[in-house]
């Protein structure tokens, strides 16, 4: 086995703390990664304090992961030693489903094993990116060709990135569009970024006034106050897709009302608790859609690395040691990350 220093959550209630973990050698199909970046996901902070009610602890979070292969198992085809890698939310599924067969490993019906908190069905508990090593099959580590200078702020794209790629692809964002991107946080920003390179006409529905001009800058055509009635009912029935990133709980119809007929918003938020029930007149009477989203598939993960590499898209970090983590739980609660934390594993 391999020992790894890494951080983490002993109960719902304690801060993260140093803690040592063991990997696995690495065998025949595996990649061994040292890690370089970890970016910090609000559903690490929903984990490491239980509120979705199924941690497993000790919880060591993390699924934004990017480093340096430092060993391959023999019959490894894809990677060798020296190169650059990264890990997303995934590290293993079925591999013989319906959604398996499409390479959307994320609707395994069998039960996909997360990075970290996994399998979510059973069986032992899987360790994340905050650690100093990563051994993980070979069909779930995806290839980086950003430049190397910008691998920090590459390693949000593994969650936040592909979390808003997938749906912007699937409900066909692009020239002639009309998208909303609800919430400026991790995934906002990257939805915002994304939708913007994809060609649509895009709306950033933001509650903070001090994130206008960085909302503009990131890529949108307008912000709008979403605490605002007047500033919302001035974009009534225009929107044919929302991405909602929203972290908590809040009323859905005030951006139900922004669809046209046919527009679907996508919730990719996790919120503990739900939000308030809809009012139905809102769907029915312009067959609007009130849709979900999770994460991606990893072909489409690779899919959106090289998008991103592409058109020159990476994630606005603020980069922290591991030791700052309780610290910054606490700003992203407060919408205080512009607007990824990403973590330095050189000074774990
Ligand atoms: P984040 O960085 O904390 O961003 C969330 C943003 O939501 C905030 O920056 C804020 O934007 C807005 N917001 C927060 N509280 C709000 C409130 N009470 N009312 C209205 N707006 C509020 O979080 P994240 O990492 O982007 O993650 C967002 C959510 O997506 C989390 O629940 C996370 O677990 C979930 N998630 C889901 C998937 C998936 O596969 N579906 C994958 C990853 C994460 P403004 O300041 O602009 O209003
Ligand atoms: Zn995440």
């Amino acid at each position: 086995m391999i020992h790894s220093k890494a951080y983490a959550a002993l109960s719902a209630s304690s801060p993260l703390t140093p803690f040592e973990i063991q990997r696995r050698n690495p065998g025949p199909e595996d990649v061994q990664i040292d890690i370089l970046f970890c970016g910090v996901c609000h559903s690490d902070l929903h984990t490491a304090r239980n509120e979705w009610a199924n941690t497993l602890y000790p919880s060591v979070p993390g699924h934004e992961i990017v480093g340096r292969v430092v060993a391959v198992g023999d019959r490894v085809t894809g990677f060798k030693v020296g190169d650059l890698a990264g890990v997303g939310c995934m590290v293993d599924s079925c591999g013989h489903c319906h959604p398996c067969d499409e390479g959307e490993e994320q609707y395994c019906e069998n039960g996909f094993t997360g990075t970290y908190n996994g399998p979510v069905f059973g069986g032992e508990n899987t360790y994340g990116g905050y650690s100093q090593t990563i051994v993980v099959k070979e069909s779930f580590v995806l290839h980086i060709h950003h430049d190397e200078k910008d691998l920090a702020n590459v390693a949000p794209l593994l969650c936040a990135g592909i979390t808003t790629y997938s749906p912007l692809r699937h409900w066909k964002a692009g020239p002639g569009k009309k998208v909303g991107i609800v919430g400026l946080g991790g995934l906002g920003h990257m939805g915002v970024k994304i939708a913007h390179a994809m060609g649509a006409y895009v709306v950033l529905f933001t509650t903070s006034p001090g994130k206008i001009e960085d909302g503009k800058r990131l890529g949108a055509d307008e912000v709008c106050i979403s605490s605002d009635p007047a500033q919302m009912t001035a974009h009534a029935n225009q929107f044919d897709f929302i991405l909602n990133t929203v972290a908590a709980p809040h009323d859905l119809d005030a951006f139900l009302q922004l669809l046209k007929l046919d527009g679907t918003m996508t919730l990719v938020g996790a919120p503990a608790a739900p939000h308030p029930s809809p009012n139905v007149f809102n769907l029915i009477f312009k067959r609007r859609q009130l849709a979900g989203s999770l994460i991606g598939g990893i072909r489409e993960t690779q899919e959106m690395l090289d998008f991103c590499a592409q058109h020159d898209i990476v994630s606005d970090i603020e980069l922290i040691n591991m030791d700052y983590i309780n610290t910054a739980y606490e700003r992203m609660l407060k919408s205080d990350v512009k607007y990824r934390f990403v973590i330095n594993m050189a000074n774990l």
